[in-house]
């Protein structure tokens, strides 16, 4: 790798990917496009997403409530036309998957059915850091079933002078609570570090000792690869408007293990929408829920929302998840590269996410020294579009989808500059 501009063009040129930077809306700054690097945060809107939620504008327009009926879509079958795309974004099959609600909101919908805490078994093991709202979930959810969560809530922390997590800490934390442990909840991709956990390993290991695992994909769907159903997982939650591009506050995605979707029994929180289909409008007493993961919804689809998710999962399944891995892989390793060029010449740029690709999405956190603010803020002066995280972490997310390594190499340039 070269650290010339010229070098950067010439890898752009050669991106399968090239042409789908024009196929989205980029934020302006003085008549250019930002240097846009918060895809982890809010994906960036496609240019088709206006004519989806358009198109059910009208059709809500000319039909009103026949809508549901209606078209090539009909709303009552909305959520069906998900599945089949969103299962290959997290390596599920179709009936393990439903788009419903937001996050939030489903993994505490989950955790009703996945955390059945017994007096003997109640202790829930995630990763120190998680992202609040997952705390927050654990630690209500465990208080509600009536235990301490300072006693029930181990949290795998890294090793003293390290920033991210080592596999082997995580598995022995399991054997060392293993007689207590109901479940393994760990984010895919750390937020704040960046870091992609060995999600084989954990479900393997949570199981073996008899905990359910689930995991929230919200920085890790569309950004890395998953095989949830062969990896046995348990049961995953993710949003759609980072990686996935479907907009503020989009429909979240929702997976459940083929093994568990069988169990009608399963307790749950239900709704009309997640009762047998065929009988959803005869209004009868007694909930019978859907086979898989459908079986877990509650309301009528989100219609608007759904539709922008749409929108982007055509894209994605155009692209397809192995592709965008690959120019991921590149696209973030060449930002080490550059970065690590900077440090060779004196500067101190510590990125604390594992620079190994297995161990990593497309975000870099870049941690910086006592000028980190003055930074950020130089870099958004200059048009740059990054997050700052107290207390002194950069997160930068070079997008496979749109990024270029044109963007990168401008990125570090502007690093170079301060
Ligand atoms: C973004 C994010 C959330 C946000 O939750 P919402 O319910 O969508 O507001 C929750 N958890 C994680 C890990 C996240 O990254």
């Amino acid at each position: 790798m070269k650290t010339t501009l010229e070098y950067a063009q010439q890898l752009d040129q050669q991106d399968a990917l090239r042409k789908y930077r024009d196929q989205f809306y980029f934020p302006q700054h003085e008549g250019k496009n930002c240097l846009y690097f918060c895809g982890n945060s809010l994906g960036l809107q496609a240019k088709t997403t206006r004519s989806y939620i358009e198109k059910e504008l009208l059709h809500w327009e000319k039909e009103g409530v026949e809508g549901h009926f209606r078209g090539d879509m009909p709303w009552k079958d909305y959520h069906h036309f998900f599945s089949v795309q969103a299962a290959k974004i997290v390596g599920a099959k179709p009936e393990e998957i439903v788009i419903m609600n937001t996050l939030t909101a489903n993994l505490h919908f989950l955790l009703v059915s996945f955390y059945r805490p017994t007096k003997q078994r109640f202790k829930v093991l995630m990763e120190g850091g998680a992202f609040p709202s997952d705390q927050y979930a654990i630690e209500t959810q465990v208080k509600f079933h009536g235990y301490d969560p300072e006693e029930a809530i181990i949290e795998v922390e890294p090793r003293a002078g390290e920033e991210t997590l080592r596999t082997e800490d995580i598995l022995s934390k399991i054997e060392e609570h293993k007689n207590e442990l109901a479940l393994v909840m760990f984010g895919g991709v750390n937020y704040y570090t960046g870091q992609y956990f060995d999600l084989k390993s954990i479900t393997k290991a949570g199981q073996k000792v008899g905990a359910v695992v689930g995991y929230d994909l919200a920085h890790a769907a569309g950004n890395v690869p998953v095989q949830l159903h062969d990896w046995n997982v348990d049961f995953a939650v993710w949003c759609t408007y980072k990686y996935l591009n479907s907009g503020p506050g989009g429909p979240g995605g929702v997976f459940v293990h083929e093994r568990h979707g069988k169990n009608p029994d399963l307790p749950r929180f239900a709704g009309w929408w997640g009762h047998n289909e065929d009988e959803r409008f005869l209004m009868k007493k007694g909930f019978q829920p859907m086979p898989g993961a459908a079986g877990w919804q509650l309301s009528n689809a989100q219609v608007f929302s759904m539709a922008a998710h749409k929108a982007s999962l055509d894209i994605f399944d155009e692209v397809g998840m192995e592709t965008l891995r690959q120019k991921s892989e590149q696209l973030t390793a060449y930002m080490v590269f550059l970065i690590e060029d900077l440090n060779q010449k004196g500067h101190q740029f510590n990125v604390i996410t594992p620079t190994n690709p297995a161990e990593r999405g497309c975000q870099l956190s870049i941690l910086t020294d006592e000028n980190g603010k003055a930074l950020h803020e130089y870099l958004t002066k200059n048009g740059v579009v990054s997050d700052w995280r107290e207390p002194n972490v950069i997160r930068v997310a070079p997008v496979p989808m749109y990024n270029s390594f044109e963007d990168v190499y401008h990125f570090v340039r502007l690093l170079a500059e301060v």
